[in-house]
């Protein structure tokens, strides 16, 4: 494998775009890899299957959501207004 420095994942991006991109790009990929928490089983065994598609490993309930989270603040003003209008 090549040698990638401190710069982890972007390491596939070598020298390019410069020092602040690629830092950001590490945060996003960090937490893209992360596992969370299922909302039917509670497991935390959620994990990215696509862009904005996430599958739990336990239950297998897919279910789309952010493209680097599984949650997003839009996901939760969405699931507000739904709930709003389940109300009245
Ligand atoms: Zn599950």
């Amino acid at each position: 494998m090549a040698r990638t420095k401190k710069v982890k994942s972007a390491g596939r991006f070598g020298p390019r775009y410069g020092i602040r991109v690629r830092k950001v790009v590490i945060a996003i990929e960090r937490e893209q890899r992360k596992r969370y928490v299922c909302r039917k089983c509670g497991k935390k065994a959620v994990k990215r299957a696509g862009t904005g598609i996430w599958v739990c490993r336990k239950c297998g309930h897919k279910f789309a959501g952010g493209t680097y989270i599984p949650v997003t603040s839009a996901t939760k003003m969405m699931e507000q207004a739904a709930a709003k209008a389940a109300k009245g």
